[in-house]
């Protein structure tokens, strides 16, 4: 990269030719972006000589932490014995066959196959085509609709985009595609307590109305449903306990495949390797990226089951599927270094007894600040919901999303990336967080909500 760059010509650089993802074009001004120039461990430097403590792990990726060596050099070493070649026409290398099996053996027991791609995106556009051919294989071509949940997130592509529940993603290019059927999402602060249901009630509701849709529909014409174990960029919303039990008691007795979408959820961020593992549900096919490399470099994948797998093998043909990158040697080589780390360092084991423990008992302190109506978390993943008055924990802010954006920009002054989903803060850092990084994440946490809560109150937004 270029040096002696000051940090103000590189935003002059960036606003004048990089197209950002998610971004309002119109709204960005040339010196609000920030330019992150190194990375170690849980901590960003920018441009301007900020450190920052990264709360989200770039991403919801980068799982075992920013700056590892170890990835990298497998990367070099990777990439100077064969740096590319595919996996189409009866060929295969090494690192694809090492990573297949070592992800195979961290799956739940029936699934023990892996498709690669490049994104969380192309996977679930893998899996849309997927579940449509499994069924045409088995001589049901009318199992076509694919039932997803309103405001669930899996990714940005037509396929992607359409599974996702963001009507503002919807409204964009005519989306969703045909043969897709959103139902409820188990969203218990923001819709369920205002049912007047109890939580365990509205979470057997939400699972039902999988049920509700599936007899709707008719059976014979769903072919899958598919869901994030816990949605990341709805909210982090955390289902009540009652759900997956109902929505597995649900799926055992139809006929229709299950799939978890797992970018987030998968390779440790619950606790377990899988949020299927956490949460005890049987998918026949799991979405994956994030986690898999820590975000090293690019990489997405499908972990087909048996069920799936045997009718491939069995029915033969073939699948007209596929990417130049997929099983890249290079993200192999990347996945593999970063799930070592994972086993070595019992992240997994960690953030189910003890990192995560730890976090989950300081962060749901934060939720006795006056302005926080709800602190949730599992594993190493949660949210704070902002209500403008704690003695009605119904009464939301007027204008959605304003105080969220508020409280995200103190959170950045304060060094702590968080990010806001409506007026939500969520959090999602490196699995390998410490206990002292954890109390400094909290202690710049209280002080955001301060911040936020003075800024509010000034304005008289609350
Ligand atoms: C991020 C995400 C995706 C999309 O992954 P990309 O790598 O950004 O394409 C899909 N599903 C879920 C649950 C995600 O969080």
């Amino acid at each position: 990269m270029r040096v002696n760059v000051s940090s103000h010509d590189l935003k002059v650089l960036d606003h004048k030719h990089h197209l950002h993802p998610f971004t309002d074009h119109g709204a960005l001004g040339v010196d609000e972006r920030r330019v992150i120039t190194r990375a170690d461990g849980v901590w960003l430097w920018d441009s301007d000589g900020n450190r920052l403590l990264d709360g989200m792990a770039g991403l919801w990726c980068v799982n075992v932490g920013h700056g590892r060596q170890e990835i990298g050099e497998a990367v070099r070493a990777q990439m100077s014995e064969l740096s590319y070649y595919n996996t189409f026409f009866k060929t295969t290398h090494p690192p694809v066959i090492e990573l297949s099996e070592m992800i195979a053996d961290l799956a739940p027991d029936h699934m023990n196959m892996v498709f690669y791609g490049g994104s969380g995106s192309d996977a679930n556009d893998t899996i849309f085509r997927l579940v449509r051919y499994y069924w045409d294989l088995m001589g049901k071509p009318e199992k076509k609709t694919i039932i997803a949940r309103k405001n669930a997130y899996h990714g940005s592509t037509v396929a992607g985009a359409s599974l996702g529940g963001m009507g503002g993603m919807h409204e964009q290019g005519d989306l969703p595609i045909s043969g897709i059927h959103h139902i409820a999402q188990p969203y218990w602060f923001g819709e369920g307590m205002q049912s007047g249901m109890s939580e365990d009630e509205f979470g057997i509701w939400a699972a039902r109305e999988l049920a509700r849709a599936i007899d709707e529909i008719g059976e014979d014409k769903i072919g899958a449903f598919i869901a994030e174990p816990i949605q990341g960029a709805g909210g982090v919303i955390i289902p009540p306990t009652t759900y997956w039990p109902e929505v597995s008691r649900i799926l055992e007795e139809r006929d229709i495949l299950f799939v978890s979408d797992e970018v987030i959820c998968g390779f440790g961020r619950t606790g377990e390797w899988f949020g299927a593992d956490t949460y005890g549900t049987k998918p026949d096919l799991m979405a994956i990226a994030k986690g898999m490399t820590s975000g090293y470099l690019p990489m997405g994948g499908v972990i087909v089951s048996d069920r799936v797998a045997d009718v491939l093998h069995e029915k033969g043909g073939e699948f007209y599927h596929g990417y130049t990158y997929s099983g890249h040697p290079a993200a192999c080589a990347a996945a593999i270094a970063n799930l070592t780390i994972m086993k070595r360092e019992k992240l997994v084991d960690s953030v189910r007894d003890q990192i995560g423990p730890y976090f989950r008992e300081r962060w749901l302190g934060l939720g006795d600040h006056p302005m926080v109506g709800e602190a949730r978390m599992k594993g190493l993943v949660g949210a704070l919901e902002l209500i403008p008055d704690k003695k009605d924990l119904m009464k939301r802010f007027g204008d959605v999303g304003k105080v969220g954006t508020i409280a995200r920009d103190h959170s950045f002054a304060n060094g702590l990336v968080m990010r806001a989903v409506r007026d939500s803060l969520i959090i999602s850092p490196p699995l390998t967080i410490t206990e002292e990084e954890t109390d400094e994440l909290i202690a710049r946490a209280h002080k955001t909500l301060d911040d936020a809560w003075s800024t509010v109150r000034k304005h008289g937004l609350a």
